[in-house]
């Protein structure tokens, strides 16, 4: 069920670990969020590329971190695409009597935590339509007059109506 090149999980082995430490890097499937519903959705894997260091019997992580997400504005209900993107990240966990270290719950919270729990379409970066039509002047003119007084681009708030996703 796990497309091949693509990993489950982040496992880092702890077996004869480079004194100097270790560098992942690497991608994990974004089913591990088990993120899958309306209003956000898991559209991409998990990116890291970290920095591994071994004290003892502490395991510590330093690096970047990213996922991309579709989310649902609460606001005007159109999908977007975000992505959570973290540098400069520190994890550190036990790792003693164990032969690998399995981090992805601990690189899976530090997303989930970045997530919004409202989202809002203007944190990718774009305008919100509720925004645009409740609020925009021209609704209050009589369509028909707009007629023949398009713009030459041929911009009008029902241009704007038509480019919204009915998904
Ligand atoms: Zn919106």
């Amino acid at each position: 069920m796990h497309n091949i090149g693509m990993q489950a999980r982040v496992i880092i082995p702890l077996e004869e670990f480079p004194e100097e430490g270790l560098f992942v890097e690497g991608e994990a499937d974004g089913a591990l969020f088990g993120i899958d519903n309306t209003g956000a959705q898991s559209i991409g894997p998990l990116v890291y590329r970290l920095e591994a260091q071994l004290y003892e019997t502490e395991l510590v992580l330093r690096g970047d971190i990213s996922a991309a997400f579709r989310l649902r504005c609460d606001r005007c209900l159109r999908e977007f695409d975000y992505t959570v993107e973290l540098e400069g990240i520190a994890i550190s966990c036990d790792v003693k009597g164990k032969a690998v270290a399995d981090v992805t719950e601990e690189l899976r919270e530090e997303v989930l935590l970045e997530l919004p729990g409202y989202p809002k379409c203007e944190i990718s970066g774009l305008e919100c339509e509720i925004n645009d039509t409740i609020c925009d002047f021209r609704l209050d003119k009589d369509p028909h007059s707009g007629v023949n007084s398009a713009t030459p681009s041929g911009n009008s708030v029902w241009d704007a109506l038509d480019d919204f996703p009915h998904k």
